[in-house]
């Protein structure tokens, strides 16, 4: 069954949306940034066509290190972590639950990705 999700920052110049699986659980990483950011990301791995991201021009600031497989997506404005494209799926996204309308990521059980020993 797929959804319609609608997510921004916090502030509103990042916005996007996509349609895929219905979320009934999120993902946490103990890797070193996602441990710093504590969010809580979608089990699914959207494809780079299905996530429509629509920013205010110069709102979406790009963090890499190490590797800099995973690109890791902010708001320049507010600071708020929007999306990332993953180092297992390179180009492909994970989204910040918290950042979706109509999604209560704290009635939502996590699995923990072991990215601390994985990346
Ligand atoms: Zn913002």
């Amino acid at each position: 069954m797929s959804k319609h999700y609608e997510g921004s920052c916090h502030c509103g110049a990042v916005k996007f949306s996509y349609t895929g699986e219905e979320i009934t659980k999120g993902v946490r990483c103990n890797c070193s940034i996602c441990s710093r950011k504590g969010a809580m990301m979608s089990s699914e791995i959207i494809a780079p066509e299905a996530l429509q991201i629509e920013a205010a021009e110069g709102a979406l600031g790009l963090y890499q290190f190490g590797e800099k497989t995973a690109r890791h997506f902010f708001c320049k404005n507010c600071g708020i972590y929007t999306f990332h494209q993953t180092v297992r799926k390179p180009g492909h996204y994970r989204v910040n639950l918290g950042c979706l309308d109509g999604v209560d990521v704290f009635a939502l059980d996590a699995d923990v990705f072991d990215g601390k020993h994985l990346l």
